[in-house]
């Protein structure tokens, strides 16, 4: 073992001398204590390394023992349902080993378990010629997650013994033997670089969407699975709540969420709500497709720097086994304030509002990292990365430099507004300043699977709600009285778009979550109240018969979003009774106005 010499300690960022045998990004023991670090830069002998736990009381002097290894995460059965810190640390298992509900320094306990027994079950013989990213063999981990043990990058060969029954993630359950005659244990348990992307065999284009049944995502921001996008909003406007709806009600297989504490209790508030939450699709806590990976904020900072590289490795580990992932960066506001302080302790020249030149390009490496891939092996498995990331720019404002270098890279923008928030429209997504660049290129693909002309119908909504923004101007010009009727009728259809549609209340019970099917059921009613109204209107009818002649159907219009999900015929009654209602307003002619 090789050691270094501390000769400066600034809060998370230790300098040592003697370091020449050590490379940047190799993980070091620093200090009496063994503090984990990560050497982020060399000069000459002297290395900085970024300190992953609280340095006070380090001091110049003490030894700083080098690894030789970078930050690894492990990969393997008993991963998923953890909370894990930002450099994989489980929580729980830290908290019974320290006695303690801080992070205790210098305690290195394992990230994954490596008592517990699992049962493995092969899925190769021997005599198969196997590739890096095959699947030997797999684990029932969870009721939700079928964990596949696959080859590791670079290990090929031929199946010389395969095991089946109970094993730890450490002993050997596979051997091959290599070209060269050599032979290779394999076990359940593979590390992995986390500032290294997983490779995969080809990237795909994203074309399905990801369906997270939350109304205006779903039909007008839509996100595919494999893309990325960006939810900026000022503090309070709803970015949590909009992060942890998509956690518990999108069609994923996996979730992975990292919380960079925005506030201190937020994620005790995420520990202690997910696993009450019940997965719609098994009936099983959410937990057991989730891995959470915490930052609480009185965590050191460069924690929350390393916490969604590891997270982004544990979501490309899921993916390569095929499956489709979802991660969540619960702020990237705050990660890319770890960078800036980071840097300003390393003295390097600040970039715009003070943070590093790089901020950019380390924020694209990040999303790049999401995607649809064929992954490694021979089966050709599809899997997907969908990367969600919140920006919290300090004020609202989203000219600052994190949200300006986000929309750089991501296609689906979701920005939430304080003005909407205020007024309790949630989820306070501006549906003006909002755009999806997917949209067009999944159109296609929506109408099939809705079996219907929806984006058409998607189109016309959002043309009734840019209308209702001009005419609104008008209005406050030179009043509503100038306005035609068709126009008074668009100014009602959409605050209907916007109140009976948009507003979702995630705490309701059936609101919080609306199928396709009772989208479009929704949506269609609404439009028909539109097409219906104008052609009362063309025949004759006067926009105030129109109005009071509807007030029933109007009042279903309303109450719509909280018809549960195994009644939703019960809207397409409602449509009968649109056509009821307008022809009766159309036969009485007049009556209602003169009376
Ligand atoms: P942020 O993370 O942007 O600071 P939050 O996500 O914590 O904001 O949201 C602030 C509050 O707004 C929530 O506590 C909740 O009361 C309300 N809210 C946000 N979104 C919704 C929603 N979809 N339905 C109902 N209430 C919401």
């Amino acid at each position: 073992m090789q050691y270094g010499e501390i000769v400066k300690v600034s809060g998370p960022l230790v300098l040592a001398k003697n370091m020449e045998n050590a490379n940047i990004q190799d993980i070091c023991h620093v200090g009496d204590l063994e503090l984990i670090g990560e050497i982020i830069e060399m000069r000459g002998d002297v290395a900085s390394i970024q300190v992953y736990e609280e340095t006070s009381g380090v001091g110049p002097g003490e030894k700083v023992k080098m690894t030789g290894n970078p930050l690894v995460v492990e990969l393997a059965p008993g991963i998923m349902s953890q909370m894990f810190d930002g450099i994989q640390r489980p929580l729980d298992t830290f908290q019974k080993v320290t006695q303690s509900n801080y992070l205790k320094r210098g305690v290195h306990i394992p990230s994954l378990d490596r008592e517990k027994k699992w049962l493995f079950q092969p899925t190769v013989v021997v005599g198969e010629v196997l590739e890096a990213g095959d699947v030997i063999g797999i684990v029932e981990e969870t009721t939700s997650v079928l964990h596949k043990v696959m080859v590791p990058y670079q290990v090929s060969g031929t199946v010389i013994s395969i095991e089946t029954g109970e094993f730890n993630i450490e002993e050997t359950i596979c051997t091959l033997e290599t070209e060269s005659g050599a032979l290779k244990k394999l076990s359940m348990l593979q590390k992995w670089p986390v500032r290294r992307a997983r490779p995969f065999a080809r990237k795909e284009k994203p074309t399905h969407p990801l369906i997270t049944g939350q109304r205006v995502i779903d039909t007008f921001f839509p996100v595919a699975k494999g893309g990325a996008a960006a939810v900026p909003g000022p503090f309070g406007a709803g970015k949590t709540v909009v992060q942890h709806q998509i956690a518990k009600w999108s069609d994923v297989d996996i979730v992975v969420y990292v919380g960079c504490g925005e506030r201190g209790n937020e994620m005790t508030d995420v520990m202690n709500e997910f696993p009450e939450l019940i997965d719609p699709t098994t009936g099983e806590s959410i937990m057991a497709r989730t891995i959470l990976i915490a930052n609480t904020s009185n965590m050191p900072v460069a924690a929350r720097e390393a916490s969604i590289y590891t997270g982004i490795t544990i979501a490309e580990y899921f993916r390569d086994m095929g499956y489709s992932v979802a991660i969540m960066a619960d702020s990237t506001s705050r990660w890319a304030e770890a960078l800036r302080e980071m840097s300003g302790r390393l003295e390097e020249m600040p970039g715009d509002e003070g943070y590093p030149a790089y901020l950019g390009s380390r924020l694209a490496e990040y999303y790049e990292r999401a995607g649809k891939v064929v992954a490694l092996g021979q089966e050709g498995r599809e899997g997907s990365i969908t990367a969600i990331g919140a920006v919290s720019p300090p004020g609202g404002d989203t000219s600052e430099p994190v949200t300006q270098n986000t929309l750089r890279i991501v296609k689906v923008f979701w920005g939430l507004d304080a003005l909407l928030a205020q007024k309790r429209h949630f989820p306070s997504i501006n549906w003006l300043s909002s755009y999806s660049l997917y949209l067009n290129d999944m159109s296609k693909q929506l109408d099939q699977e809705m079996n219907a002309p929806w984006s058409k119908m998607v189109t016309e909504a959002m043309t009734i709600l840019q209308e209702e923004s001009k005419l609104e101007e008008i209005v406050r010009l030179v009043g509503i009285d100038t306005l035609s009727d068709t126009d008074r009728l668009t100014l009602d259809v959409a605050r209907s778009i916007r109140e009976d549609y948009l507003q979702q209340n995630a705490f309701d019970e059936v609101d919080t979550f609306t199928s396709r099917d009772k989208q479009y059921k929704m949506l269609h009613l609404i439009l028909s109240f539109n097409a219906e109204g104008r052609r009362a209107l063309s025949l004759g009818a006067y926009y105030q018969e129109l109005i009071d002649g509807t007030v029933i159907v109007r009042d279903r219009i309303a109450r719509m979003k909280y018809i549960p999900e195994d009644k939703i015929a019960q809207i397409d009654k409602y449509e009968i009774l649109l056509k009821e209602t307008i022809q009766k307003i159309l036969e009485d002619g007049g009556a209602s106005i003169n009376a």
